[in-house]
């Protein structure tokens, strides 16, 4: 069954959730507790679809990674304990991790800060036939950075080029530039917003003072940055206008509930990967003439 068929809108998910007009885009408009059409009795059944998209998505990278032509780079970005972590968990748990590979960026080294904005993230992008997950990317670079500025630092030589309208206008230009590169190149990218509600982040923070072996989690510059959560809004908005694509989409995804979140995702996901056309690579009459003699050989040891 089909996570499209348990909501009763015919359309298809990615449909749903997929900003098309960056320009229209407004983070007010879009409803961080949509639970689509369906009811918490929907709940178990929305957790079998997520098993089943698990399941399609390790079939597909199998295929991937064996024809070794695509890759496929999966970004998420999300205020703190809007699900990101939970999300990549539970979507990418059946996969083979031969194929895949997740990168977390942090707050950026001495080294990094050295360099290009987008350098470190080009390090980690994945190679052909393999899925690499983004866990925070370079739209932290228009995000925090645009929200705490003085994190620019010694960025850029000129202090004049720094922090104005036009630098954040570049930056969504390089971002968008360096994307279809990618996609030109081979590289299949879906961007996701996990938009969870201000309320909600309050109960998470809560549950992760609250439960000892949840405090981990919680760390105190969480609530310095809730602080800023209209500013932090406002860049998000301004981002996601700025590089809605063709080729490389926003999907901006209910995050107050997580079992909503994680089925949309695995089904835009596996969605996807299956519109690439995967196949496993063909043997050539050589190859087979190649595999017939081992067997021969083999039978005669
Ligand atoms: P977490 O993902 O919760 O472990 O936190 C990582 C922290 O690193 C977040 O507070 C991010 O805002 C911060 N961070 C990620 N990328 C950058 C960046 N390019 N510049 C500054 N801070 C960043
Ligand atoms: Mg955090």
């Amino acid at each position: 069954m089909e996570f499209k068929e348990l909501t009763k809108s015919a359309r298809g998910l990615a449909k749903s959730f997929r900003v098309t007009d960056g320009k229209k885009f407004r983070l007010a408009k879009v409803d961080p507790g949509d639970t689509l059409d369906l009811g918490a009795e929907d709940k178990p059944r929305s957790k079998e679809v997520l098993a089943l998209g698990t399941e399609a998505l390790a079939k597909l990278q199998d295929k991937l990674y064996a024809q070794d032509r695509w890759s496929v780079l999966l970004i998420f970005q999300a205020m703190d304990a809007a699900g990101k972590d939970g999300t990549i968990k539970h979507v990418m748990s059946g996969v083979n991790p031969q194929g895949c590979q997740v990168s977390s960026f942090k707050k950026p080294s001495a080294e990094e800060l050295d360099h290009n904005f987008l350098w470190r993230y080009s390090r980690a992008l994945p190679e052909r036939g393999r899925i690499g997950i983004f866990n925070r990317s370079y739209y932290e670079d228009v995000l925090v950075v645009k929200v705490h500025p003085e994190l620019l630092g010694r960025q850029l030589p000129r202090e004049k080029d720094r922090g104005g309208k036009k630098f954040w206008e570049e930056r969504y230009e390089d971002i968008n530039a360096f994307e279809q590169h990618l996609v030109r190149n081979g590289t299949v990218i879906l961007k996701f917003f996990l938009n969870v509600s201000k309320d909600e982040q309050k109960k998470r923070f809560l549950d992760r003072l609250e439960r000892p072996e949840k405090n981990w989690k919680f760390s105190p510059s969480d609530m310095a940055e809730r602080g800023y959560w209209n500013d932090y809004m406002r860049a998000y908005e301004d981002a996601i206008a700025a590089t809605s694509t063709e080729w490389a989409p926003w999907y901006v995804i209910p995050a107050d509930h997580k079992w909503v979140t994680r089925a949309v995702v695995a089904d835009i996901v596996t969605n996807a990967i299956q519109g690439l056309d995967l196949s496993y690579p063909e043997v050539t009459a050589e190859q087979r003439k190649l595999l017939a003699e081992a067997r021969k050989k083999l039978d005669a040891e």
